[in-house]
């Protein structure tokens, strides 16, 4: 039966959240042994489990366990035993052999759940051989200094307001994904350029759709991905005229557009067979579906399956079908690849900043333009923290002004907004994207199929800016 669970008063909350903000070990060690304690029951408190503090329910021989923890349900078993080791972040105070066995032993007494041994410090290497190899059963987890920092992180930018004002992931997440990860997940060469912001209206869609083909235009291959489930940017881009298709391979299929993303994220397809060819040379397409609102888990934690995406855009089989300039139907993997998010905090932002190497944040000049935009930040970061054990945080490589019109309101608007822009650690971008209605024409002459491209539109000042903000853009990060 468990007993009392543990409530964080907002003093407790102030502090821990200071260091939520910037955890290291070194801060860590500096609290106090129970204040550690406290703070690892506040970092699984956060991380949606129910915590129960045992630390001075110790068993008489040896050392007993911290924490145990419980999901939101009443009544249900434990779901994992926690020992928190305030050790001194250095080579000589490291967590052995002896420590492992202890909790190991205590564990096999306890019974049932998981052992989490976490630890400011780390472990040697004799105490993780004989964890790896004394953990046939995979209930011991050791968490060092190193990763429970990236645990702090992740969990930090995985939290949502819940009905009773806490702010927690809404599953129970535990920190297994990181044990035995990588230091880096391995990706592709292709650049990746996430465009988000969770107001809708701003012009994500637009931006996404005329970068990519301003870069296809450059002769990249440009994929696109279509995480929004209204599916906008599928329809600016239609497969190619079925005349077009028979030139290209007379004996290839022409794909057909039922099959989209959602099939990925029920688990039927490999992402890879969803890659679509468009009526525009050098840009494929790995289309949205309505069905991708209903599957949307919003904005929780789910490690596992934001990993797993990330890897499948940046697996080897993620190329473009053919080149079909060299007439040899060979693939070739893609040069660039453009993400298209949703305007909410959902799981398909979540894995877009965990598959990127840079975002782009479109706003338009209105009030409260940089509302929700630091929590973008702490999405880019927690999932950085996912993906990665360097400290490399996704560029943000600045917003862009979009949709720009030049009345009074907006010059005052636009005043407003660069004064509040210093208090995020992100830039404007120089190009400004005026409004210009003949963007509008283009899309739906491009949806008709009419168009070619959107720069079809010489006189078009939108569009002439959309290809400076792609110069910019390739300046930031280095032409490529
Ligand atoms: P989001 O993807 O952020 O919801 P969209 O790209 O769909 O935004 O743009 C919202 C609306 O504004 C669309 O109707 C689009 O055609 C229009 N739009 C986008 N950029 C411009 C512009 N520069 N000038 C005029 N209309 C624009
Ligand atoms: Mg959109």
């Amino acid at each position: 039966m468990p007993g009392q669970m543990m409530a964080f008063d907002a003093q407790h909350v102030a502090r821990y959240e200071a260091l939520f903000a910037d955890p290291s070990p070194e801060a860590m060690y500096a609290l106090e042994p129970h204040e550690f304690e406290w703070f690892v029951a506040y970092v699984f408190f956060c991380a949606g489990y129910q915590v129960e503090y045992v630390a001075e329910q110790r068993f008489p021989n040896g050392p007993g366990v911290d924490l145990n923890l419980y999901s939101n349900e009443p009544g249900q078993p434990i779901r994992a035993r926690v020992e928190a080791r305030r050790y001194k972040p250095s080579p000589d105070r490291l967590i052995d052999l002896r420590d492992i066995a202890a909790f190991m032993g205590m564990l096999e007494f306890a019974g049932g759940a998981p052992g989490y041994l976490i630890t400011t410090s780390d472990f040697n290497a004799n105490a993780r051989v004989a964890a790896r190899h004394e953990n046939a059963e995979g209930n011991l987890r050791l968490v060092n200094g190193a990763d429970l920092c990236r645990y702090v992180t992740y969990i930090r930018g995985s939290r949502i307001r819940d009905a009773q004002g806490n702010v927690r992931t809404p599953t129970p997440t535990g920190p297994d994904w990181l044990i035995g990860s990588p230091d880096h997940a391995p990706r592709s060469n292709a650049f990746t350029l996430t465009v988000t912001n969770n107001k809708g209206g701003v012009a994500k869609t637009t931006t996404t759709l005329n970068l990519g083909l301003a870069l296809a235009q450059q002769g990249k291959r440009v994929l696109l991905v279509d995480l929004d489930g209204q599916g906008s940017l599928t329809a600016d881009l239609p497969l190619p005229a079925p005349a077009e298709g028979a030139r290209r391979r007379a004996q290839a299929p022409l794909p057909r557009r039922d099959a989209a993303l959602h099939n990925y994220f029920s688990g039927e397809v490999a992402l890879a067979t969803l890659v679509q060819p468009t009526r525009f040379e050098r840009v494929w397409l790995l289309p949205s579906h309505p069905e991708l609102h209903r599957m949307d888990t919003g904005g929780g934690a789910r490690p596992d399956a934001e990993l797993a995406f990330m890897q499948a855009l940046h697996s080897p089989e993620m190329v473009a079908p053919m080149i079909e300039t060299s007439g040899e139907g060979q693939s070739a993997p893609f040069d660039w690849i453009l993400i298209d998010t949703p305007s909410a905090q959902s799981f398909y932002t979540r894995i877009a900043l965990a598959a990127c190497d840079a975002a782009i944040i479109p706003i338009n000049v209105e009030a409260f333009a940089l509302n929700g935009i630091s929590g973008a930040f702490e999405t880019a970061k927690a999932m950085r923290a996912l993906v990665t054990r360097g400290d490399d945080a996704v560029r943000m490589l600045g917003c862009v002004i979009t949709r720009w019109k030049s009345t009074v309101n907006t010059r005052r608007e636009e005043a407003i907004l660069r004064a509040g822009l210093p208090q995020l650690p992100i830039s404007l971008f120089r190009t400004v994207i005026p409004f210009d209605e003949r963007i509008e024409q283009a899309h739906l002459a491009i949806t008709a199929g009419g168009m070619r491209n959107l720069f079809g539109f010489a006189a078009s000042t939108a569009a002439l800016r959309y290809n400076e903000l792609l110069d910019e853009t390739l300046a930031k990060v280095g032409s490529r």
